[in-house]
């Protein structure tokens, strides 16, 4: 048997196709309905670019879990190793729904930043600008992103976590903070996508919504602001907070991005010369309502 075939490997990935099988169906009921009852502009579910987002859904569903073990241990030995002990012992005495609260005001400060660095900085943008070509926004977009764009921006929320001792190994529930971070604000970045025509009133003002998100994608002015994913108030703090009554009128990005998965992928990695943008092929993305 060749030594690259492990069938512990490929039971525990098909397992977990499974459990994201599983999942999607779930998101789909409650999701697909929804959007019909209460939708924002009409959309087709059934359309080409279907294929090509329930790609990005499994592959950002499998991908950051083997991408994100090694940099998530290094970074808790990291912060294990610089920040003072006392101060771990400290925060990890806390009851664990203090640590679960710390954990995502710290991960949605470090989420901010890390998502508008892939807006501000030309190399992540390559990457994050995937994200941004959707020109329907929709509950399935959540997961359309560069698996590098993925791992990068949840880094950035999951390594303060980590250096304030949230996360910390010194508890017998220190990994469980972390997992409920990526958890939730999963399950709600379904939601702040999704093409639902709710208004949430005073909430808004708490908590991340399809409006705020909206306007994160809206190709009119203006451009780069609502960052958070759970928290707007970040975006009020950092001065990036923009929600008006309307909705902006049209989705996407002006920068130019390949149509197929594949090119997709690849294209932040290679010079601009070496990727054709716009020849066409099986996965071609087209966006019709
Ligand atoms: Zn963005
Ligand atoms: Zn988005």
């Amino acid at each position: 048997m060749p030594a690259f075939f492990d069938l512990h490997r490929l039971l525990a990935f098909l397992k977990e196709g499974f459990r994201l099988s599983v999942w999607l169906l779930l998101l789909a009921l409650i999701f697909v309905p929804l959007e019909r009852l209460s939708g924002l502009r009409p959309q087709k579910f059934f359309r080409k670019a279907l294929a090509q987002d329930i790609g990005y859904y499994f592959l950002t569903g499998l991908a950051p879990g083997l991408l994100l073990t090694f940099p998530l241990s290094l970074a808790a030995l990291g912060a294990h190793a610089i920040v003072p002990y006392r101060m771990q012992a400290f925060v990890a005495s806390w009851p664990l729904w203090q640590r679960v609260l710390a954990g995502f005001v710290v991960g949605e400060i470090g989420f901010y930043w890390g998502h508008r660095w892939t807006h501000e900085i030309p190399f992540l943008w390559r990457f994050h600008s995937i994200h941004h070509s959707a020109e329907h926004v929709y509950f399935l977009i959540s997961s359309r992103a560069h698996p590098i764009d993925s791992v990068f921006t949840r880094l950035c929320g999951l390594i303060p976590a980590y250096i304030l001792g949230v996360a910390s190994p010194l508890t017998p529930t220190g990994s469980l903070v972390p997992v409920l971070i990526v958890l939730v604000a999963t399950v709600w970045g379904f939601f702040i996508h999704s093409n639902l025509r709710w208004r949430l009133g005073p909430i808004e003002w708490l908590i991340a919504t399809p409006a705020f998100h909206h306007w994160h994608h809206t190709l009119g002015e203006p451009r780069d602001r609502n960052y958070a994913s759970m928290l707007p108030w970040m975006d009020r703090i950092f001065g990036t907070y923009y929600l008006p009554n309307q909705w902006p009128s049209s989705y996407g990005t002006e920068t130019e991005v390949p149509h197929s998965l594949g090119r997709q992928l690849l294209y932040p990695l290679l010079p601009p010369s070496e990727v054709s943008l716009t020849a066409p092929d099986a996965t071609e993305l087209v966006y019709r309502g």
